[in-house]
């Protein structure tokens, strides 16, 4: 008599047409367009402590996105919601990043290049929570190099507030960031303000006014978050351009991502911030996050299997 065991989804599960499977199995077909084009739609929530953290803010964007690539997935933001918990709820993680995506899809005409016959469709995934910078880097201060060879995409030939899978700039700029013994990497835009970096937003502090930019970025949810912890913590806030001469003169800089909250700056080129340790605002926005994260009004538990 043979058992059957469940599979292990620990290291990671996915959502793919009404079932969930360990997420080593997941895959999309060749022709979709979402890898063809990078014609996808994207977003990340995390989960902390068993709770998902914002969740309808993220899937407000999320649905936004989908909106502005002219997207149908069939499904509704209650379905989207129920996928995402029983996905999450069968994987056990209780720290997890965990993906929503909406795909093009295949076009069931060969060669046919009208976007609106394409198949789009939802699908999700959950692995353990992921910091974009390792928590021993953060702890120290990141490093940031400014991409040399490699401007962000402009916001008028793809839309940064969609967030999307276009990285071929962030990807050049981690290239040369690496080469140089630099952590992450950001990128400028043709006038010269700094915008983003792969996965985060920028954040420049000068006395008590916080800077970060108002265009040509995601308006991340972590952004948001760091705007009202700064508000509530007496700063001063603007959303503004931002232009690298400006960011060089900060008191402090760091950045904010739903993969690891407020990180430090110390170094942006050869640029040192702060004395070359995290500034004290940036730790104490940082701890804040990890506080907030566990405040109900701002989480939905998660109902695990027994
Ligand atoms: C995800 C992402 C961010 C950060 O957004 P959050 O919602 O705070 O995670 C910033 N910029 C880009 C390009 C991103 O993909």
């Amino acid at each position: 008599m043979t058992i059957k065991t469940p599979p292990d989804l620990s290291n990671g599960a996915a959502w793919m047409g009404g079932r969930v499977i360990p997420i080593a199995d997941a895959g999309v077909p060749v022709t979709d367009w979402g890898l063809t084009h990078a014609d996808i739609a994207y977003d990340v929530v995390p989960v902390w402590h068993g709770g998902f953290f914002r969740l309808e803010d993220y899937l407000t964007r999320f649905i936004a996105s989908l909106t502005a690539l002219r997207m149908d997935v069939g499904m509704d933001r209650d379905a989207m919601r129920a996928a995402l918990a029983e996905m999450v709820a069968a994987s056990g993680l209780r720290q997890a990043y965990v993906a929503m995506v909406a795909a093009r899809g295949r076009n069931p005409i060969p060669g046919d290049r009208d976007p609106r016959n394409c198949d789009n469709h939802f699908y999700a995934w959950v692995v353990p929570y992921v910091h974009v910078v390792p928590e021993e880097i953060a702890a120290r201060g990141t490093h940031v190099w400014i991409g040399k060879s490699v401007r962000r995409i402009p916001q008028d030939s793809v839309n940064p507030r969609v967030k999307n899978y276009h990285w071929g700039d962030f990807t050049s700029a981690l290239f040369e960031a690496k080469d140089a013994g630099y952590d992450t990497a950001m990128l400028l835009d043709h006038a010269g303000n700094v915008t983003e970096g792969p996965g985060f937003n920028v954040f420049a502090l000068f006395g008590d006014r916080l800077v970060t930019a108002d265009h040509g970025v995601l308006h991340g949810i972590t952004r948001q978050t760091t705007l009202e912890m700064a508000d509530s913590l007496g700063l001063k806030t603007e959303t503004c351009a931002l232009p690298l001469e400006e960011l060089m003169q900060a008191d402090e800089v760091f950045l904010s991502s739903s993969g690891g909250g407020v990180v430090p700056v110390t170094r942006v080129d050869d640029r040192v911030f702060s004395n070359g340790a995290p500034g004290p605002v940036a730790q104490r926005l940082r701890a804040t996050y990890f506080d907030w994260m566990q405040q109900d009004r701002l989480r939905t538990p998660i109902t695990y299997p027994a």
